[in-house]
């Protein structure tokens, strides 16, 4: 391997940068691993003290967003959100029905429900809020809830399907706007995509009263063993992955309380099935989009992510063995879902 830019090189084989969860060394596991876009790659290190793999250089072209979005209908992992959308707009109950299809929304319909009668949600905030059906399926159940998002396009297409309940702008000048207003604050698969995680969370303490709850989701590197490299999204998209011992650590750093989602009730009618792969200490994840934003990726595998194949016809045609893997639990999933407490004064 080669040295690369803006790492310290300790021996003549081992790269180490620090590892900004946690302040140890990190340390090179893969060199210029596939980017999101076909023309771009990353360094992919990982810190054994917390757990955490994170992405070099740690930014994003936000212009990658926008390709997306223009085309989320196809992107695979993306266009799963269309239908939600599409769902939640004639569901009584949108809540139940995407804590139903996704363990994501199970997490936070779980918050509520255990949370309701201790904590009192009043006024929710949702960071990074999409296409609005979570921020709406929240106020169908009846609390006062905002979402807000960066993309202009995604706020727009929320407000002409759930009415006036988003705005489009930057949570740092949000937040200085709300002080201290609101009792939650929820974050569902963001973290992951923010280059600068402690930045973003003094924003979010900003807006949240003491006692607050910050409510996050994020895909969990806790349920594979260590030496996975990165069965998450191609970098700059997502730039981390996070363990539970990473969220801890943050919380930490910021002085919250930390507890985790059980999600054994889910488990029991969702079994979680984790691709078994022969060698995945190397990359796994392919480029999704071309150099000029096309759709990079084999229809076969938008099949795979749309589930129009059955799990057998998925393995022989990527030859591959399936099997329930590695550190799942009957608490613990691919996705974890914290509740971060913030003190009361
Ligand atoms: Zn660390």
């Amino acid at each position: 391997m080669t040295p690369v830019a803006n790492s310290t090189v300790l021996d003549n084989s081992i790269i180490y940068e620090k590892c900004l969860i946690c302040g140890s060394v990190a340390t090179l596991k893969w060199q210029k691993h596939p980017g999101y876009r076909e023309d771009s790659s990353y360094d992919i290190y990982h810190c054994q003290s917390c757990d955490t793999s994170f992405a070099s250089p740690l930014k994003v072209d936000e212009s990658i967003y926008d390709a997306i979005y223009s085309q989320v209908q196809n992107i695979p992992g993306y266009e799963r959100y269309f239908n939600y959308l599409a769902k939640a707009k004639t569901s009584i109950d949108p809540l139940s029905m995407l804590a139903e299809v996704e363990d994501v929304y199970w997490g936070i319909a779980r918050y509520f429900q255990l949370f309701e009668s201790v904590h009192n949600p009043q006024k929710i905030l949702e960071v990074g809020s999409g296409m609005g059906y979570l921020t709406f399926s929240l106020k169908k159940r009846g609390y006062d809830v905002t979402g807000i998002d960066l993309s202009e396009s995604a706020v727009v297409r929320a407000k002409e399907s759930f009415g006036d309940l988003f705005q489009c702008t930057h949570l740092s000048d949000f937040s200085r706007l709300h002080e201290g207003e609101y009792s939650e604050v929820i974050m569902t698969e963001l973290i992951e995509h923010i280059p600068d995680v402690y930045d973003l969370l003094l924003d979010v303490d900003r807006v949240l009263k003491p006692g607050g709850n910050i409510v996050i989701t994020t895909p969990n590197k806790s349920a594979f063993n260590s030496d996975v490299l990165w069965e998450t999204d191609p970098p700059p998209v997502h730039l981390w992955w996070f363990s539970e011992q990473s969220v801890v650590e943050i919380a930490n750093k910021i002085g919250y309380q930390v507890s985790f989602i059980d999600f054994s009730e889910y488990n029991k009618k969702h079994k979680q099935i984790i691709k078994f792969r022969r060698e995945y200490s190397r990359p796994t994840r392919n480029s999704i989009l071309l150099e000029n934003n096309s759709i990079a990726v084999a229809p076969i595998a938008t099949k795979i992510h749309r589930n129009l194949l059955n799990i057998k016809e998925i393995s022989s045609y990527l030859g591959i063995a399936l099997k329930i893997a590695f550190k799942i639990t009957s608490r613990r999933r691919t996705t974890m879902c914290a509740v971060l407490k913030k003190k009361n004064i």
